[in-house]
């Protein structure tokens, strides 16, 4: 049996993966030595991959009204739905929302649907939910959506700093890179959480700060910059915002941290005690209402000292899915186009529309993933295609989102499962092809572009996302501008396109794949964007070239807010997030008895004197309650957590546990730059079940 050399579908570290089909219709998975990524490291997901290729479960065939459909009636039917409330409504009354753990291909012909040809910005993702502050802040202080640093900046790093990160479950390869670096040379770790994560097993320092107040944090670490004179001055000629940035950081009050002056004083001490340091942060970071501060906070601290795009030093952004890094490439975010051009930027509308020959440009941002569903709900949207994700489980106020697409006229969900909480409310199901059926590339958190390899036949009928999204274009009258036979053609054409950005001044640069044949195309080999050699070493920002209209680096003034406050209604501020062996929803990892060995159900950690206070007993049931949902979980009564912080895992669906519903929790609101939800937590009642 032929090994193929693949990539992980999970965390945005992106894994290779040695797939090797077993005659039995499964796989036999091990790590790629040869991968940069992970040097044949894997986690338990990854290991458990061939576990989870099982055809159970799956959407085998297409569906319209429960009833088995032929695929021509099914794509007949999704084309005239969406051309007629076109006509009827405008663009802007369809919508799609698409998901990080797509391939870039799929991406690229989804957005040039609706981006190009239906003519409006209604295609956004559940990236969205996930790292849409970074792309924010990036843009802010960059000018550019761009991760300056590498992954093996964390092992040439004196100190590592984890900000809202329990980079131990949530990107283990990387976790376990930074941990053997520290065997190795010492490397300082600091953890920036309320809850003690298994992540700070490894740690020199951990602070449990006040939830939320982590852009305090590094207004304080910004003051205390300045006042230690340890600004580089050099540096400091390639940036603009300081003198602002560095007067409302003064403004901070120490006491927002809710960390000690000694605690305080180590942290400084840390960071500032070596140039080589990296500031790693995730959803406890960006899933906020002031998400996009909170990430302009961490790279000031990194500007100001000249920080970035040096080996061992920078802020690193870690996404949390497999391909989130190549839908924002690809302009998969309802405010963006493709590599990395602007939306509202006229002469970039021109230019990509020009390139496709688009007969309809979009011409403003769509709708972003919260208002979007919302649109749904008031009935200005009348059509919605959801590909590859469930939103009415992983959407803040995920009950009233299952409501909204319940009462939506037309909906289309082309996902691999048959049963999902979203499948349920679909008029037509379209099968899709899953990981380890389909080809075409993924970008992981270091701007690393690797091949995902077809291994396995199609489940059923089951078609690739692209071909669906193709064959839909072609019944909408578009055939000539999405005829493409395979991947590899849409990868050079999204080369060729990134070309015309280049032109434009933009850093994301495939251009020489332009011309790549099907043949160089299944050889390819994990890169780094750029390829271009003037970036030092692959790294960003470090010469000082910013993408700011000024050419200039900037410090965006950050005054911190907090979280809005709790009531005595709901007086608990519940923390969410994942554990180590499941993924988003448990659709591919719930089918491995070995990855719910771990952690078989959901649950609700609570510390010891609050249980004793709710008259909560160990392992006992607890009903959850916010003004938004309700969800009954086991007790785990731990001081891992601080009082009045209990934690839950977002897991678990309607499905596999109903009630155990985690987003339904979640209040809708928004980060009012980036719209990413506030999803990191919610401000509940608890009482015995
Ligand atoms: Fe997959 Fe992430 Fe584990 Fe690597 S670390 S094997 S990409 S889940």
């Amino acid at each position: 049996m032929q090994t193929m050399r693949t990539t992980c579908p999970y965390c945005g570290v992106g894994c290779g993966v040695l797939a090797t089909p077993d005659g039995r219709g499964g796989l036999a998975i091990a790590g790629d030595p040869a991968h940069p990524a992970n040097r044949g490291r894997l986690c338990v997901k990854g290991s458990a991959l061939g576990e989870t290729v099982t055809h159970r479960g799956r959407l085998l065939a297409p569906h319209i009204h429960g009833r088995e459909a032929g695929w021509g009636e099914g794509l007949d039917l999704v084309a005239q739905r969406f051309s007629r409330t076109i006509a009827e409504h405008g663009p802007d009354s369809v919508a799609f929302y698409v998901s990080g753990q797509l391939l870039t291909e799929d991406y690229y012909v989804a957005n040039k649907l609706m981006k190009g040809f239906i003519g409006s910005g209604n295609i956004d993702t559940n990236s969205r939910l996930c790292m849409s502050s970074s792309v924010a802040g990036h843009k802010r202080a960059f000018g550019t959506d761009t991760v300056p640093g590498l992954y093996e900046d964390l092992e040439l790093a004196d100190t590592v700093v984890l900000v809202g990160s329990n980079l131990a479950w949530c990107h283990p390869v990387l976790y376990q890179r930074l941990a053997a670096a520290r065997e190795e040379r010492g490397t300082r770790i600091v953890v920036i959480d309320p809850r003690r994560t298994a992540t700070c097993d490894i740690a020199d320092l951990h602070l449990a700060l006040a939830p939320g107040s982590d852009a305090a944090l590094f207004n304080l670490l910004l003051a205390e910059i300045a006042r230690r004179g340890m600004t580089d001055r050099d540096f400091a000629a390639h940036l603009e915002g300081f003198d602002k940035a560095l007067a409302t950081a003064r403004e901070t009050p120490p006491s927002t941290t809710g960390l000690t002056h000694s605690q305080l004083q180590q942290f400084f001490d840390l960071w500032l005690g070596s140039e080589k340091v990296v500031t790693v942060y995730s959803q406890g970071v960006n899933q906020s209402d002031s998400g996009t501060d909170k990430v302009n906070a961490i790279l000031n601290c990194h500007l100001a000292t000249g920080r970035i795009g040096g080996a061992g030093m920078g802020p690193f952004s870690v996404t949390g899915q497999p391909n989130a890094m190549g839908g924002r490439e690809v302009g998969g975010l309802a405010n963006m186009l493709a590599c990395h051009l602007e939306i509202e930027n006229p002469v970039h509308r021109q230019a990509v529309g020009a390139f496709w020959n688009a007969p309809r440009m979009a011409q403003q941002p769509g709708l972003k993933a919260v208002d979007m569903f919302r649109a749904v709900e008031e009935g200005r949207i009348k059509a919605l295609w959801i590909i590859c994700t469930n939103p009415a489980v992983s959407m803040p106020e995920a009950d009233r989102v299952a409501r909204a697409i319940a009462g939506c006229d037309f909906v289309v969900v082309s996902d691999i499962m048959a049963q999902t909480d979203t499948t349920r409310l679909a008029h037509v199901l379209l099968p899709a092809t899953g990981w380890g059926e389909k080809d075409g590339t993924v970008t992981n958190s270091e701007r690393r572009i690797s091949r995902q390899r077809r291994t396995l036949p199609p489940a059923g009928q089951a078609r690739d996302d692209w071909r669906i999204l193709a064959a839909v274009a072609a019944r909408m009258g578009w055939a000539e501008a999405f005829a493409w036979d395979n991947p590899a053609q849409i990868f050079a054409e999204y080369a060729a396109l990134s070309g015309v950005a280049g032109d434009l001044g933009s850093d994301f640069d495939i251009s020489a794949h332009a011309g790549i044949t099907s043949a160089e195309y299944d050889a390819l080999r994990p890169f780094l964007w750029p390829q271009s050699a003037r970036r030092q070493g692959g790294r960003f920002f470090g010469d000082g070239r910013f993408h700011t209209p000024s050419g200039r680096g900037h410090l965006v003034a950050v005054t911190p807010r907090l979280p809005s406050a709790i009531s005595d209604k709901f007086p608990y501020r519940l923390n969410t997030g994942r554990v180590r062996d499941h993924w988003h929803t448990m659709t591919r990892t719930g089918l491995s008895p070995r990855l719910s060995r771990h952690l078989a159900e959901p649950f609700l950690e609570l510390h010891p004197d609050d249980a004793t206070r709710l008259g909560v007993a160990p392992a006992s049931l607890a009903e959850v309650s916010s003004p938004h949902g309700r969800a009954i979980l086991r007790v785990l009564v731990t001081d891992r957590v601080a009082r009045g912080h209990p934690f839950a895992p977002i897991h678990w669906t309607g499905e596999t546990a109903p009630s155990g519903r985690i987003d339904a929790l979640v209040a809708g609101v928004t980060d009012p730059v980036s719209g990413q939800p506030a999803s990191k937590s919610a401000a509940v009642a608890i009482r015995p079940f």
